[in-house]
């Protein structure tokens, strides 16, 4: 396909992927999220689904599996989603034995697989909520009711369960439920016209095409995007027929979830945060694998919506928690922000398809900024705790209580009812391998810095890295095919200047940089290519049209947004500021929860002033030494106020 923006010519994307299998994180950040998510959180989520931890919200998720396949007797349980925890956990457990064997874990979810083979009803259709609760409702609310999103979400975790396992027994059931989904909606004789009411079955369908090769499952994800919006009163009218609501959400609000008009005609990210970028996600692996430029055009123009005007410096999206939604350019309040940890998640799928479509180092960029900041502040640093929204100011007093402010806790709860982000980010940080590469015919592009061993197609790549806390990075790439190719490695945007050592060699590295990637062709033969740089203390600042940012700066070391804590510098962080000559120095942490991480010493300023609320008395103020962590570990340490953006 053409691109028409760099107007480069671009083959279809296929099988640029590499298999996840192959890639051994060994890496001094990467690894211990993922041993945590291990030992800790998927062992932990195990036990919800099954209702095995008293005092938290009861899930009942795998019982209502059980319910539905006739094994033991009940009532459904939960939200009408329910089933997609079930299906986001799986996902993850299967991700997760490549990063650490476990036939016990594998034993088990074989298990839960057989229960929901079992649910299963003889048409293929696949949901426990309607199969238990409400049979006579089936389809009849795609608007509210997520028969859809389940569906696709245990497509995705087919899809994962059998590439990793090699075992096609959910593949095999999913299959069937995509089956029956395609001889119901479409466009052929006797199909009914349908759009979810929450984007996912698209992404599922898609990965289900990847994997069995069955057209007709890319053909059902096209209909499915391509119908969204051609007719936008599409819920209004169903929801007329039926005659009854699930959630009272109303259907005449089309923007909420992006079917107030068709998607080339869409050119700002709008409504749901979740729901937009999963659509979006799906509408670019269809745009690459079809070779389909229009409807890539249309996914770049949503792409700047929100990387230009609409994203948090943290990678957060949705500005408001009425309806978890994006609002309008450049209103990005820091403490009534939403930025649901799985609207991040979303934000990497597609920034992730968009690089196999078009390896631009400004997709990189935002996949890096959402991986080190606005997902991972999602976990406690113990795996134990889940925060749903991440703003980048908490008040404790106003946040979580005053009205506005009451969907923003200043701690990670322990669970949800509506449990949609932790096993969200389980599976994105256990498959994190599928988002370091992508293998062309001719390249192998490298997208973020990861310590690993990755064995390609053509080269067993070797790379050891000091990377986030320090700038070294080294690939050792050992070629097992006869041609010589390209390694192109991601420098991201904000490493000015670099050394690549090749073989210990330096070589002038601005001539092989294009589009953020480092080109590199050779025959590689146990070559070394080493990447240099000095991680310093940057000053961000927000452009002048976002209110809240005004006369603020922000910190970032290397990848990472810093916060300022109370714990760390007293109770009053609105009156502390960064002084305009500031002296920055990093730090290495030696105790308590946070040790091992690097943190910030920063000269600022304290003011105080009159106890009236109002009065002549100017402030005056004093020199501090200010502290900073990266934001991802924010809310460790109790509750206490937290800043991103401070006055300088
Ligand atoms: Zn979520």
């Amino acid at each position: 396909m053409s691109v028409k923006e760099s107007g480069e010519e671009m083959d279809k994307k296929e099988n640029r992927q590499v298999n996840i299998r192959q890639i051994r994180i060994k890496d001094d950040f990467w690894s211990g999220l993922q041993n945590l998510v291990a030992d800790e959180v998927i062992p932990y989520q195990e036990k919800v689904l099954n209702d095995e931890i008293p005092g938290i919200e009861k899930s009942h998720a795998v019982a209502n599996f059980r319910i539905a396949a006739g094994l033991e007797k009940g009532e459904f349980y939960g939200m009408v989603f329910q089933d997609s925890d079930v299906a986001k956990w799986l996902e993850g457990v299967a991700y997760s034995l490549t990063v650490k064997p476990d036939p016990e874990l594998e034993k088990r979810a074989d298990e839960v697989i057989e229960i929901i083979e079992k649910a299963q009803q003889p048409d293929g259709y696949l949901n426990t909520y309607f199969t238990i609760k409400e049979p006579e409702h089936r389809w009849q609310n795609l608007q509210e009711c997520h028969e859809l999103y389940c569906a696709g979400h245990m497509m995705e975790a087919a899809v994962a369960y059998y590439e990793i396992t090699g075992k096609d027994r959910l593949l095999k059931v999913m299959c069937r439920m995509a089956d029956h989904i395609d001889r119901r909606f479409g466009e052929g004789e006797g199909k009914v016209s349908g759009i979810p009411g929450h984007q996912e079955v698209e992404i599922g369908l898609m990965r289900l095409y990847h994997v069995t090769g069955e057209e007709r499952y890319c053909k059902l994800a096209n209909y499915f995007i391509n119908e969204r919006g051609k007719n936008p009163h599409f819920f209004e009218e169903e929801s007329r027929k039926r005659g009854w609501t699930h959630f009272g959400i109303d259907p005449k609000d089309t923007k909420y979830n992006q079917s107030y008009a068709t998607v080339y005609e869409q050119k700002d990210a709008v409504g749901h945060a979740v729901r937009a970028v999963y659509m979006y996600t799906a509408m670019a692996d269809l745009a690459g694998s079809n070779g389909d430029d229009k409807l890539y055009e249309a996914c770049l123009m949503l792409w700047k919506s929100i990387a230009e005007r609409r994203m948090y410096l943290t990678a957060g999206i949705g500005s408001t928690g009425e309806l978890e939604a994006f609002t309008v350019d450049y209103d990005l309040p820091n403490d009534m922000v939403y930025a649901e940890t799985c609207a991040s998640i979303g934000l990497i799928f597609f920034a992730k398809q968009m690089l196999e479509i078009n390896p631009d180092g400004r997709f990189a960029d935002v996949m890096e900024r959402a991986f080190y900041n606005g997902t991972i502040s999602g976990m406690q640093l113990d795996g134990k705790r889940f925060f749903y929204v991440n703003p980048l100011e908490v008040n404790p007093g106003i946040s979580g209580e005053v009205p506005g402010y009451r969907h923003v806790l200043a701690q990670r709860p322990q669970w949800y009812a509506c449990a949609c982000c932790p096993p969200n980010l389980v599976r994105l940080l256990m498959s994190l391998g599928k988002y370091l590469w992508d293998e062309t015919e001719d390249v192998v592009y490298s997208h973020m810095f990861a310590g690993q061993t990755a064995e390609l197609g053509k080269a067993d790549i070797r790379v050891e890295s000091q990377y986030p806390w320090n700038g070294m990075v080294r690939y050792t790439v050992e070629q097992k095919t006869e041609k010589p190719f390209t390694l192109a490695i991601h420098i991201p945007s904000y490493i000015k200047e670099f050394t690549v050592l090749i073989n210990g060699k330096e070589i002038q590295a601005k001539d092989y940089m294009r589009k953020g990637y480092l080109y590199l062709e050779r025959t590689w033969n146990h070559d070394v290519v080493e990447i240099r740089f000095e991680l310093a203390v940057r000053k961000i600042y927000a452009n002048q049209k976002v209110r809240e940012d005004a006369g603020c700066t922000a910190l970032m070391r290397g990848p990472f947004v810093y916060c300022f804590e109370g714990k760390d510098n007293g109770p009053d962080l609105q009156s502390c500021h960064i002084a305009e000559d500031m002296k920055a120095e990093a730090f290495a942490i030696e105790e308590g929860m946070l040790k091992g991480l690097t943190g910030i010493h920063v000269d600022g300023w304290k003011y105080t002033g009159s106890d009236e609320l109002y009065s002549e008395e100017k402030p005056h103020k004093e020199k501090i030494r200010l502290t900073a962590i990266p934001y991802y570990a924010w809310g460790n340490r109790g509750e206490n106020k937290m800043r991103v953006w401070m006055l300088e």
